[in-house]
């Protein structure tokens, strides 16, 4: 059903800016005898025009998403060195003592709760999902089984666990309901607690057109202006951010209890009057931001049909959750990109969602093609340094954020 009230302040002035078509679930990966059974949901944005938090149209049940996630952090070798410098920084910034608990919502396979457990604490994962749950068992993270949200925080109170800090990084724009998840916090949450959220920040996706991080498992993305609003609601301020090049710019924010006695920091006002600079509380904005979408992903299309009439091989290189949204958006399918290498061996042997583009593991390709398609763009730097021999000897990399570009040695690119 499509929504028809803010997830934040329940207005009813939501405006669709962008409709990325009709799309299965972008981490869906099915085997190839499995496609006629892909379930399509439709995936359009929405911003609201009183507190401007940019939310999906339509957000498919919560189970039909996460309960058998094949994403995998250990594997994210940029977002385990990012975890690694995140934990301490986060422990010096709450002035966290040893045997101080941390809970992970959304915990995965424990990576993060891994970096503080070696930094002396207490660690405790939430996530709902079976797989990465079961790693981080085997890594020695305890996990309860379950989504984060009022329910869960009671149940964890009643147990009589009061964590110091909870973190939540890459999730907190997952759930379906956000005062539900705020309600969660409040009931564990202490006088010096912290929530300590990463998100995908709104202001870098416009600025840079990276619209794939719009798929269905994004119920909404993130401003820090709306997000005022939110805590507000329930008793929570933002009391400092600070920012990460992470997954195409991210934000950390600080979140206590209004009565906390740590200041609100200048840079809260700071980045909220960023925000407003940046138009993010203008219609006409969002507007602009779909049209140069458009361009991008016919550009794309155009390029790989070129390549194509001209003989050349085009593979794609990894095949994470946003891939899809622009495969399925740009429609390429295996007549343009033949097959997708990936690491992930939870895709390997199946097809990618909606374009039924073969996944092979990496490992096992030993040709180069002419052209890999990266779809990971936010890890760009990190593939240019892997794939050094690939570049020098003529290969090329294609990525279309934030425009299409081929990319050559030590990163050097051109616009198409
Ligand atoms: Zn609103």
């Amino acid at each position: 059903m499509k929504r028809s009230n803010c997830m934040i302040c329940g207005s009813d002035r939501l405006y669709e800016f962008i409709d990325c078509g009709d799309q299965p679930n972008g981490n869906n990966f099915l085997f190839p005898d499995q496609v006629d059974q892909e379930v399509i949901f439709s995936l359009a944005m929405m911003v609201c025009q009183d507190c401007w938090e940019v939310q999906i149209s339509e957000f498919p049940p919560q189970e039909v998403l996460f309960c058998d996630h094949p994403y995998i952090t250990g594997l994210n070798e940029p977002v385990v060195r990012h975890f690694r410098e995140l934990a301490p920084r986060v422990i010096n910034k709450v002035g966290l003592k040893p045997n101080d608990l941390v809970i992970d919502v959304g915990c995965n396979d424990g990576t993060l709760l891994k970096a503080f457990a070696a930094n002396g604490m207490r660690v405790l994962g939430v996530d709902p999902s079976e797989r990465p749950g079961q790693l981080a068992r085997a890594n020695g993270v305890t996990v309860f089984q379950q989504f984060w949200n009022h329910e869960t925080g009671k149940s964890l109170r009643q147990l009589g666990v009061r964590p110091e800090v909870i973190t939540a990084t890459a999730v907190f724009y997952h759930v379906p309901d956000l005062h539900d998840f705020c309600a969660g916090l409040n009931e564990v949450m202490g006088p010096n607690s912290f929530f300590v959220v990463q998100g995908v920040n709104l202001r870098d996706l416009i600025e840079r057109a990276e619209f794939d991080h719009f798929y269905h498992e994004h119920s909404c993305i993130h401003a820090l202006a709306p997000l005022t609003k939110l805590f507000a609601q329930h008793g929570l301020r933002i009391q400092d951010v600070e920012f990460s090049d992470i997954h195409g710019g991210s934000f950390i924010l600080y979140v206590c209890r209004e009565e906390n006695p740590k200041p609100t920091t200048a840079a809260v006002a700071e980045a909220i009057a960023a925000e407003e600079a940046a138009g993010l509380n203008r219609l006409d904005t969002y507007q602009e931001f779909a049209a140069r979408i458009e361009r991008n992903m016919t550009g794309l299309r155009r390029l790989l049909e070129r390549l194509k009439a001209e003989g050349k091989t085009v593979y794609a290189l990894g095949a994470p959750v946003k891939g899809s949204t622009v495969l399925n958006y740009a429609k390429i399918g295996p007549d343009l990109v033949e097959k997708v290498t990936e690491v992930n061996a939870l895709k390997v042997g199946r097809v990618t969602p909606g374009t039924h583009i073969p996944v092979v593991d990496e490992k096992s390709v030993t040709e180069r093609p002419d052209y890999y398609l990266v779809l990971a763009w936010n890890f760009i730097d990190f593939l240019v340094e892997k794939f050094d021999d690939y570049l020098t000897a003529g290969g090329r990399f294609i990525v279309s954020v934030p425009e299409v570009r081929v990319v050559g040695p030590r990163g050097e690119y051109e616009v198409v």
